[in-house]
C-alpha cells in the first residue's frame, strides 16, 4: 500500500504516547537516522539526530536501533551518551547499553558459503565494494555507472552458482545482499515487542526493503514509517521524507512522550536492564533468538 503523509499521524497516537508510562521507538540507521555518503564508515547522523535520539531516550522511551551493519559500528557511528542498545547485523546480534552482546551462531558450512558469494562477486566488483558480515555477504554500487545492470549480473550468477536452502538474495539501497533467511529484522522486532508490555506505544522506522520485514513484524501494534523521499509501496502506514520530517518526528516524539513526566521510563528500571543483560547472556550461545 501506499504510505500517508506524516501530518496523517493520529492525534490519538501523540496522546497515548504522552499518557503511557514508557514507549519504544526501533529505528534503522542507514537512510533513516544518517544520508548515505560514497563512503558508509563516514556516515554520520543528520545534524540534531544525535541529541534528539538522547533526549528521547533520557525519558520514559527505549530507543532501540535495527540496522544491517554490525552493531559496534552503529555504536561508533551514532556515538551517542550513553549508548543505545543496537541490534545489527538485521538482528543477527545484539548489543546492549552496557556491552553485552548475544550473536546468533554460524555454522562453519554457512560460513563457507558466504565466502563462495564473496568469490563470485569478486570477478565483478573490487574488494572495497564487498562487505562481508557475519551472516551476510553485500555488494556496494553506490556511484558506480551501469551498477544496476551489474547488481542483476550477479543477481544471476549467486541464484545459478550458490546451491543452498536458508538463504535469501535481497536488494537494499545500491547494492544486493545473500544472508541467512532466518535472520532478519522481523525476528529482531518479534524479539523486542516481547519485551515491551501491552499498550505501550511502539513506532519503527526504517527506508529500505530490508526494513519491510520489520513493518510486516510490528503490523497493527504500533506505527511503522517508511523514510523515502517519494511515496512507495510498502508494508508501513505512514511516510517520512527525509531528513526534515525524521526531525519532525523526533522533535514531536520527545514532546509528546515529555508531556506526562513523572513515569520513569522502563529501560531505565534496574531490574529491567538486569533481567535483559541476563537473557542476553544466557542466550548468547544461541540457544534462542533473544
Ligand atoms: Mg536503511
Amino acid at each position: 500500500m501506499i504510505p500517508a503523509s506524516f501530518a496523517a499521524i493520529p492525534e490519538r497516537f501523540w496522546r497515548h504516547l504522552a499518557e503511557a508510562p514508557a514507549a519504544a521507538l526501533l529505528l534503522d540507521y542507514d537512510g533513516t537516522l544518517a544520508p548515505f555518503v560514497p563512503d558508509p564508515a563516514r556516515a554520520i547522523p543528520y545534524e540534531g539526530v544525535r541529541e534528539l535520539l538522547q533526549r528521547i531516550d533520557g525519558g520514559k522511551t527505549r530507543v532501540v536501533l535495527v540496522s544491517g551493519r554490525p552493531a559496534r559500528e552503529v555504536r561508533a557511528l551514532l556515538r551517542t551518551v550513553p549508548p543505545l542498545e543496537v541490534w545489527g547485523e538485521h538482528g543477527g546480534e545484539r548489543l546492549l547499553p552496557d556491552g553485552t552482546q548475544w550473536t546468533a551462531p554460524l555454522l562453519s558450512e554457512e560460513k563457507a558459503f558466504l565466502d563462495r558469494a564473496g568469490a563470485l562477486a569478486a570477478d565483478h566488483l573490487p574488494s572495497e565494494r564487498i562487505e562481508r558480515k557475519q551472516f551476510s555477504l553485500a555488494v556496494h554500487v553506490r556511484g558506480i555507472s551501469g551498477g544496476g545492470a551489474l547488481l542483476e549480473t550477479l543477481r544471476r550468477l549467486w541464484e545459478d552458482r550458490l546451491s543452498g536452502e536458508g538463504w535469501r538474495i535481497r536488494p537494499f539501497a545500491e547494492g544486493l545482499e545473500v544472508r541467512r533467511a532466518d535472520i532478519h529484522k522481523g525476528r529482531a522486532v518479534c524479539a523486542l515487542l516481547e519485551e515491551v508490555p501491552p499498550g505501550v506505544p511502539v513506532a519503527c522506522a526504517g527506508d529500505d526493503e530490508t526494513d519491510e520485514d520489520a513493518f510486516r513484524a510490528l503490523g497493527e501494534r504500533g506505527l511503522s514509517l517508511l523514510v523515502s523521499v517519494a511515496p512507495r509501496c510498502t508494508a508501513a502506514k505512514f511516510r517520512l521524507f527525509p531528513p526534515e520530517e525524521v526531525l519532525a518526528f523526533l522533535r514531536r516524539w520527545h514532546t509528546a512522550a515529555e508531556e506526562s513526566g513523572a513515569f520513569p521510563g522502563d529501560r531505565k528500571n534496574p531490574s529491567v536492564l538486569e533481567t535483559l543483560r541476563k537473557r542476553v547472556s544466557r542466550t548468547r550461545s544461541g540457544v534462542d533468538a533473544g
